[in-house]
């Protein structure tokens, strides 16, 4: 993998902050977007640029097909078995909201569900909704000083009570990478379907749908390089076709009239609306761009990236890292004893390294751990061991001057 020649790729990767060139690393909250990724989008409007499925004319032909085309490489990189499957949506958050909208029918008093305490708001929120709807029970995973899902209570939350299970395959906050094909399997024994979080796996975790047996996988095309605003719902058919729609109308009918509505067949059951065509077309792009590299490369780059970094943080007095699981991907959350993350992340902005300070929207494991909020500094493989070291730099002179 030449690092040097995929960062000419990403034209942002050469501008300066605060007169410091840029070192990126809050890549677990968007990824950057390579030229490729760019011109795509700019070709849509600019050649093409045409409402969908629906139109006669070629430009609706053309982006049509392009769009179309874009599902069956997502359906073709994360190997689901029907390109129907595949449900465009603006990202992890609102593919979430279609499965746990839909659950609002499927769910009587007294069922239950069951999430991790390693979840992303996005995955808690919209279910505490539903019980609240429903009358559902929220059960949760616990987990341990190291970030680590306690599978033995897992299996004591499983019953034949339990109706769903949802977790996401890696934790945005720490990076630990969650046991997912034993959590779908387990739960499958008791008859409860599994939705699975993939945002933060899908830029460094090659996912197999079929091979995970998973009945919902969720993504955003923005954390592996594709544009903000697209993403998808993945579902097996027959959860799909189970789940009742979220919203009405155009797109999702089959036949309209003031007696009753019938609804579209799958996908489009689940796309209301015009869609984000020129993002769908883009997040297309985006898998051809990270596929041409090679997934494996990827990941094998960014574990040396994180084995680095992780040696070299934990040598810093006073500083302790959380999320110490054995199977992570490039995330290092850390505090420093007696400072607070925002003043660090603060002087690290001023010298040009861009870091997320806070809860990183998962105040669960903030309370766990009994902290407001940590650094954390998560890394893409257009990063290198030079931008690492110079964070590491700007560390020192950041806690020089705060403590
Ligand atoms: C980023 C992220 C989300 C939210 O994704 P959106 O694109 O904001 O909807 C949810 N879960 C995890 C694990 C994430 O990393």
């Amino acid at each position: 993998m030449d690092v040097q020649k995929i960062r000419k790729d990403f034209p942002i990767l050469n501008r300066e902050v605060n007169g410091k060139p840029l070192v990126y690393f809050d890549n677990a909250a968007t990824s950057q977007t390579p030229v490729k990724v760019i011109d795509t989008i700019s070709d849509y409007y600019k050649n093409y640029n045409a409402n969908i499925h629906r139109g006669v004319h070629a430009l609706s032909q053309e982006a049509t097909d392009l769009y179309e085309a874009a599902r069956r490489k997502i359906q073709k990189h994360f190997n689901a078995s029907q390109p129907h499957e595949i449900i465009f949506t603006s990202g992890t958050t609102h593919s979430i909201n279609i499965v746990s909208s839909g659950y609002g029918q499927l769910l009587a008093q007294g069922d239950e569900l069951i999430v991790s305490a390693l979840e992303h708001h996005s995955n808690i929120v919209p279910w505490q909704m539903l019980c609240e709807k429903t009358g559902a029970v929220l059960k949760v995973i616990p987990i341990d000083q190291d970030g680590v899902l306690i599978m033995d209570e897992y299996k004591k939350l499983l019953s034949d009570k339990t109706k769903l299970v949802f977790v996401n395959h890696v934790s945005n906050a720490l990076g630990t990478v969650n046991p997912i094909v034993e959590i779908i399997t387990k739960a499958h024994a008791f008859g409860a379907e599994v939705l699975i979080d993939g945002a933060q796996a899908s830029p460094h975790i090659q996912a197999d749908f079929q091979a995970l047996d998973v009945d919902y996988y969720v993504t955003s095309a923005h954390k592996l390089c594709g544009p903000t605003g697209i993403g998808i719902l993945y579902g097996k058919e027959s959860a799909l076709r189970r789940l009742p729609p979220y919203q009405g109308g155009g797109e999702m009918i089959a036949e309209v009239t003031f007696e009753k509505t019938t609804y579209a067949d799958l996908p489009h059951k689940f796309e209301a609306g015009t869609p984000n065509i020129a993002g769908g077309i883009a997040f297309g792009a985006a898998l051809d761009y990270i596929n041409a590299i090679g997934m494996q490369q990827i990941a094998a780059y960014e574990e040396e990236l994180l084995q680095y970094a992780t040696e070299k943080l934990s040598k810093f007095p006073g500083l302790k890292i959380y999320g110490t699981a054995t199977k992570k991907t490039a995330v290092i959350s850390f505090n420093v004893q007696g400072i607070h993350p925002y003043d660090i992340g603060s002087i690290l902005d001023k010298l040009g390294i861009a870091v997320r300070t806070g809860h990183h929207c998962a105040q669960p494991i903030m309370d766990f751990y009994k902290i407001p909020g940590t650094v954390r500094v998560s890394f893409s493989f257009y990063n290198t061991f030079e931008e690492i070291d110079t964070m590491l730099e700007a560390l020192k002179k950041a806690i020089s001057m705060l403590q």
